[in-house]
């Protein structure tokens, strides 16, 4: 037992120098491995399909109720998201997850330069009949401009309608949408707001406190419920880090600790 609890200590001692290095990269790979099941879901479901095509029924009927009672002198808008609202970028998750690597804008970029995302489940249909409505759409992404050249070349591929520069509103300056939200409003009565975040829908949604939002949803349930149509998205989000407090610049072991703690018993 004496000789056991000797090794280990030194076998411990001797770790030291690398261990910090070490748990990092385990904590990486644990939390790509945490992602699996919410890709598998993602890719997999026919369950995903039709809360995608139920979604995006609810939008057409939020927008036709609004046509039919719009008074406003402005034309008629939609505003959409792009990723995981009318693209999946599911299989970079799953390119995360074969690397044992997490999230980085440059794996990101290479991979919107592939431009082979795929429409989603109903967003090529309902952004077809909302032009046919002569409803205009808008998509404010937070990709970045330096990707709007293979954005619109990716829309176009799977036959968006408006997969033209002026109708695409990309992250120049922050993420927070509230600016571009603004400006489209400016020129259009906006019916009905599609994402796969609350925020993209209203920035207030970024800062969730310990609830992780969910009293400010059942607060704006009505107003939630008439202007925003919500996808799933388990793979990530804001969501996610309200689950870090916010803060999406702790250690990842930190992360696990935080996504351990948050699980409820
Ligand atoms: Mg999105």
């Amino acid at each position: 037992m004496k000789y056991i609890a000797l090794l280990s200590v030194l076998i411990i001692g001797c770790a030291t120098p690398k261990s910090t290095s070490t748990s990092e990269f385990n904590a990486q790979l644990e939390l790509t491995k945490q992602l699996e099941g919410a890709v598998l879901w993602y890719q997999n479901s026919a369950e995903m399909r039709l809360s995608y095509y139920q979604a995006y029924q609810y939008a057409r009927l939020l927008m036709d109720d609004k046509l039919a009672n719009d008074k406003s002198t402005k034309p008629p808008a939609v505003v959409l998201d792009i990723d995981e609202t009318v693209l999946d970028n599911s299989p970079y998750e799953a390119i995360l997850i074969d690397k044992g690597e997490t999230f980085t804008p440059k794996t990101w970029k290479e991979w919107t330069d592939e431009a082979r995302a795929e429409a989603l489940p109903g967003a090529l249909e309902f952004t077809k009949y909302a032009k046919s409505r002569g409803v205009e759409v808008i998509y404010i992404s937070n990709r970045m401009t330096n990707e709007m050249a293979t954005t619109i070349a990716n829309l176009k591929s799977e036959q968006f309608p408006n997969a033209e520069e002026q109708y695409v509103l990309l992250n120049a300056t922050t993420s927070d949408k509230t600016e571009r939200r603004n400006k489209v409003m400016e020129t259009y009565n906006v019916l009905v707001y599609i994402g796969d975040n609350l925020t993209d829908f209203s920035e207030t949604y970024s800062n969730r406190g310990l609830d992780m939002g969910k009293k400010m949803v059942d607060d704006n349930l009505n107003q939630l419920l008439n202007s925003f149509v919500m996808l799933p998205n388990p793979m990530y989000g804001e969501w996610e880090k309200a689950i870090y407090d916010n803060n999406y610049g702790i250690s990842d072991e930190i992360k696990l600790q935080k996504r351990k703690a948050a699980l409820k018993r």
